[in-house]
């Protein structure tokens, strides 16, 4: 048997009804708060992931899907959406016809890390991306999105950390303090962050490894460094989660795992996801427009992961099952036609309907009813056709009531709407 590739999954009937449940409110929240929906390829040139997240990053080093194209172009599947987003801003010319603009898009993303809890080849994001505005109220309001989007959810657990990485005034003073601090820590880093100790250090902070976490704890605040126009910014952006009551811990030590991140910087966290931890992140990205080709306008935005926001939703216990509503028992042949004629017509009036093709006896066709959750089942025979009414079984309350059969579809649907 051919089986699935490591570190890909199937969603299985019984679970893509929670999915769709967090698709439909998200999509609706999205455009509520302006947002427009833009579709992106999966396959992109490899340059523009290799330009936008940078070539240091564990993405670009050894997660990212690539291969050769028959033309001899190097092509990649996408490890993350921002990029494309942006490439789509430039190429298209959107910067000049509305340069403030608010696009999402959704689908899946692929980096081939280690599969575990938490973590696949591929995985799904909601991404949403504020392009022109610098000032920090459209910070706020993006993580206002997110944290409704988490309430509405009814998202227990679910915490917002926030941070500010400066910019490219203040941020190499904190690097050129940070370096010290490091050099004492050979020891307890692991290899990779001694790697990249000199050239990249804040993305020590990004390690999970255990002893580079704890050796992180003591290391300088990036707070402390921030020039006025930064911290001003990031007082803004508190302030405006204050006045909308949104509770947030500061954490100096949140770093993105990209390259082109300024400023704002927000992570959602659940502990009820163990290790992989974080279920939103998002931030600042104001060069990077620039860097890809573009005129310089700033760029704010986030990504969640829906894999784990289900994950969470399912451990919730929450049911988004959809069971069929009404179940048709037919017995005999004539009864069967019309039962067929009968199922659907209540598909055409949203009455998720029923029946057996097979004849059973009503003890099994009953059985099935109960297999499958219906409110209601009608019972009819040919005895039932030539008299004129059907049973109607409410599968609750176990009452039974005779409904004509002139007109039976428009009674049964009244009745069930009513539910
Ligand atoms: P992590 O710290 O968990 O590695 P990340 O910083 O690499 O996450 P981002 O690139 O910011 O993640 O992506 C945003 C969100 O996408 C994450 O918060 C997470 O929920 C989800 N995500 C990232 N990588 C994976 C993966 N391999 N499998 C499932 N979800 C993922
Ligand atoms: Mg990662």
């Amino acid at each position: 048997m051919i089986r699935l590739v490591r570190g890909f999954k199937d969603i299985l009937p019984s679970d893509t009804a929670l999915w769709q449940h967090v698709e439909v409110l998200v999509r609706e929240l999205l455009e509520d708060f302006g947002f427009s929906e833009l579709r992106i390829p999966i396959l992109e040139q490899t340059e523009l992931f290799a330009r936008s997240i940078g070539t240091g990053t564990d993405i670009v080093e050894k997660e990212m899907y690539t291969f050769i194209d028959r033309s001899g172009d190097s092509l990649t599947l996408r490890p993350e959406a921002t990029a494309s987003v942006v490439r789509a801003y430039i190429e298209h010319g959107i910067y000049a016809k509305t340069p403030e603009c608010k696009l999402y898009t959704t689908g899946p993303m692929f980096r081939r890390e280690r599969p575990q809890k938490g973590r696949y080849r591929q995985f799904y994001q909601i991404n949403a991306e504020v392009f022109g505005l610098h000032d920090p109220r459209a910070d706020a309001e993006l993580i206002l999105l997110l944290m409704t989007i988490v309430g509405r959810l009814e998202l227990s657990g679910a915490g917002l950390h926030i941070n500010s990485l400066g910019c490219p005034e203040c941020r190499p003073q904190f690097r050129e303090a940070l370096k010290p601090f490091l050099r004492g820590q050979t020891e307890e880093l692991c290899s990779n962050c001694l790697r990249r100790r000199d050239k990249n250090p804040m993305r020590i902070f990004d390690c999970k490894v255990p002893t580079c976490k704890k050796a992180m704890l003591d290391a300088p605040s990036i707070l402390d460094y921030l020039c006025e126009t930064c911290r001003a910014h990031f007082e803004t952006v508190k302030s405006s989660l204050d006045r909308f009551q949104i509770p947030y811990q500061i954490n100096h030590r949140l770093v993105r795992g990209l390259d082109y991140y300024t400023r704002t910087t927000f992570e959602v966290l659940a502990e009820a996801l163990g290790a992989q931890d974080a279920v939103a992140g998002g931030g600042r990205y104001d060069g990077l427009v620039k860097a890809l080709g573009g005129p310089d306008q700033p760029g704010v935005g986030f990504a969640i992961g829906v894999d784990r926001l289900i994950e969470l939703l399912a451990a919730q216990a929450q049911s988004f099952e959809r069971r069929p509503h009404l179940f048709i028992a037919a017995l005999g042949l004539r009864a069967q036609d019309t039962a067929f004629q009968w199922v659907q017509e209540f598909r055409m009036q949203k009455v998720r309907a029923e029946m057996d093709f097979e004849n059973r006896s009503l003890k099994s066709q009953m059985r099935r009813a109960d297999k499958l959750g219906v409110s209601y089942t009608l019972i009819v025979g040919d005895r039932e056709l030539d008299d004129g009414a059907v049973v109607l079984r409410n599968m609750t309350t176990k009452e039974q009531e005779n409904v004509p059969v002139q007109d039976l579809v428009r009674l049964v649907v009244n009745r069930i709407r009513t539910e």
